[in-house]
């Protein structure tokens, strides 16, 4: 069957390569992979479009890319093969016990339909990530501390396999299927079509921002991480060191935000407590008054964008979020909060210098433990029950095409910076993979839960059909990867 006869047999749209919508078509969230050409782009709008592309790309020895909301750092979403697109399936609907999540629906879509239904569901902190790829690596965010992993919160999913057949999963229904999509990584065991899962109860919210100056970096990171350690579960926040480029007064900054389930007087205490820990003052701080579940958490993920606005440039009329420049990104996970000794390694590998050549990077970190820490670490795949936070660097290049060095200036970056973080790192999580993985990644991602993982893969995918670069194999990786 040639690639336009499977236009026919699908519902939903089929994007060829000589269509006018291609290249748009093609678009992840990080700029840097408009240059990989799909077969084509099947934008699925049914489990039986799913399964029809599956057999299609099996029958003809093609490659099948999964895409959700095209997040993947390291672009495993797609490549030469047939792209199976979920953003069509997005619905979101609030039943008696579960919310049903179509797996292309985007946070903020979730969060827009729930907000009307009395319902509240944990997302991650950027609006447009898709419940796939979300979901099936973990899903972490500000209310990890308080409810779990997004994942911790699935129910059920269903789920197309490399045969083409449809399953659904739960802890009763292919159990061990269950337990590999909940943390062992997307495009890896086959494609859900739909999730469900328990809402939480947090009806509302207290947003805050806080802007502190890199002077009081080394405290302030410091002091933060001791915060989240010793705070309330009901504490989500985030940190990150911007560059003079993006602070006040073209300075580097430090900004420390999140989302609290209490109240603004709460809120303000933890921060005059922060404020102390750090022995400075920050250059501005916002309390926002207590709101809604999903109009905070719109607010704190798109601003005073609408949500047509909010989604990302090129998706629809009204688009307007941005997308990432190429960016050679390391990430770990880390089990505890670091010194004051190791914060300051930690921000030299971010290096205050580099705004002097205008270099555009990050250091972020995000706050977990909490409800997520209080799962056994192999209840589900993900193992990283001892986790307190998240911290990565981000080194980006807004036109590489004009600047041919940038590719090995940005992994040296990333290289020093994976030295910073090694020390204290217990492992890293699948959903913000290192631009550059070496050695033993399976242990790395999934800990002592690698070995039920590939019999899994085994079981559900024997030939090895959903595969990307760091998805798990039948056997242990034996090379170095760079993706
Ligand atoms: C700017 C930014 C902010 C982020 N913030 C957070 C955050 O706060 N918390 C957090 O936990 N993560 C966060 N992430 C990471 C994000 O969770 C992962 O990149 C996630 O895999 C993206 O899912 P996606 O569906 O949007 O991406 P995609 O690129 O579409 O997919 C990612 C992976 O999942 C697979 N996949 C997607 N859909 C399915 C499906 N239906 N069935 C099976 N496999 C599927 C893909 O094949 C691919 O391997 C962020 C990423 C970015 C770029």
């Amino acid at each position: 069957m040639r690639a336009a006869a499977l236009r026919d047999r699908i519902g939903g749209e089929l994007v060829l390569p000589d269509d006018a919508g291609y290249a748009l078509a093609i678009q992840l969230q990080n700029t840097e992979y408009d240059t990989v050409e799909p077969y084509a782009v099947a934008y699925c709008a049914s489990e039986e479009d799913v399964a029809r592309c599956v057999r299609h790309a099996r029958d003809r020895g093609l490659r099948l890319h999964v895409r959700g909301g095209g997040h993947s750092f390291n672009g495993w979403s797609t490549g030469e093969g047939l792209v199976v697109d979920l953003s069509r399936m997005s619905h979101t609907v609030a039943e008696e016990a579960v919310v049903r999540l179509g797996a292309g629906v985007r946070s903020l879509d979730a969060l827009d339909v729930l907000r009307t239904r009395g319902r509240q569901i944990v997302t991650g902190t950027f609006p447009t990530v898709g419940a796939g790829g979300f979901l099936t690596g973990g899903g972490i965010g500000w209310q990890t501390r308080r409810f779990g992993l997004g994942s911790d919160l699935v129910t059920a999913a269903r789920v197309v396999l490399a045969d083409g057949r449809t399953v659904r999963c739960s802890a009763a229904e292919e159990p061990d299927l269950y337990w590999a999509l909940r943390g062992g990584g997307g495009g890896t065991f086959g494609v859900v079509t739909e999730f469900e899962v328990r809402p939480v109860e947090a009806p509302t919210l207290v947003a805050f921002e806080t802007l502190w100056a890199y002077d009081d970096a080394v405290e302030v990171l410091t002091a933060w991480q001791e915060w989240a350690v010793e705070g309330p579960d009901e504490l989500g926040t985030s940190l990150v060191v911007l560059p003079g480029m993006f602070g006040p007064g073209g300075r580097p900054v430090v900004r420390v935000w999140g989302v609290h389930l209490g109240t603004a007087e709460e809120v303000r205490a933890g921060l005059d407590e922060l404020a102390e820990r750090a022995g400075s003052k920050p250059l501005s701080r916002t309390v926002g008054p207590p709101g809604g579940y999903a109009e905070v958490m719109h607010e704190a993920l798109c601003g005073s964008k609408t949500v047509a606005q909010c989604h990302r440039t090129g998706t629809g009329p009204e688009a307007e979020g941005h997308r990432h420049p190429y960016t050679r990104q390391s990430y770990r996970l880390t089990g505890r909060a670091a010194t004051r000794a190791e914060s300051a390694a930690l921000l030299d590998a971010w290096d205050p210098a580099l705004d002097a050549v205008g270099q555009e990077r990050y250091l972020l970190c995000i706050a977990l433990g909490g409800a997520a820490n209080r799962v056994p670490r192999t209840a589900t795949a993900y193992a990283h029950r001892d986790a307190r936070f998240l911290i990565g660097y981000q080194f980006a290049c807004r036109d590489v095409a004009g600047d041919a060095a940038a590719p090995a200036r940005l992994t040296a970056l990333a290289d020093r910076a994976a030295t910073a973080l090694a020390p204290l790192a217990c492992g890293s999580y699948i959903n913000f993979p290192s631009s550059r993985v070496g050695g033993d990644w399976e242990t790395e991602y999934f800990g002592e839960n690698r070995g039920r993982l590939r019999a899994v893969k085994r079981a559900y995918d024997p030939e090895d059909f959903f595969r990307h670069a760091q998805s798990i194999g039948h056997s242990a990786p034996t090379t170095e990867v760079e993706s």
